[in-house]
């Protein structure tokens, strides 16, 4: 879901309920205290089980045998390619899983600062989130 921003502090902005106030600037920071007009917020996506969810076959654009070699070092080629596509790789078992785990995950990528570079779905059907 697009969710939208301050400019100023990255937090999330309300929309103005009054309704005079509203014509101009249409969105409150809490944070910051202060009314705002459109062009001072931003849109992002926010919610990571609404990304398209690609397979690492797709993404990778490599076959599952190839996929699924494992290296000397007991990695998966599959995951040496996770591993090095960004500075890291959170697994969830499955959907309802990340469901569950969401706020959680949100509050830990933000707190790390982490942008979500993708969101694929494994060869043994895990959800692989790559963060950068
Ligand atoms: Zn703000």
């Amino acid at each position: 879901m697009l969710k939208r921003y301050c400019n100023n502090c990255d937090n999330e902005v309300i929309e103005e309920t009054d309704k005079n106030l509203k014509k101009e600037y249409p969105y409150v920071c809490k944070n910051c205290e202060e009314n705002m007009y459109e062009f001072e917020t931003y849109l992002k996506e926010d919610d990571v089980t609404m990304k398209k969810i690609k397979t690492t076959q797709e993404y990778f654009n490599i076959g599952i045998d190839e996929l699924l070699f494992n290296n000397s070092d007991g990695y998966t080629k599959e995951e040496l390619k996770l591993f090095d596509d960004g500075l890291e790789v959170v697994f969830f078992d499955n959907e309802k899983e990340l469901e569950e785990e969401k706020e959680q995950f949100k509050k830990y990528t933000q707190s790390k600062k982490y942008e979500i570079k993708a969101t694929l779905q494994t060869i043994n059907k895990r959800i692989a989130i790559v963060l950068i």
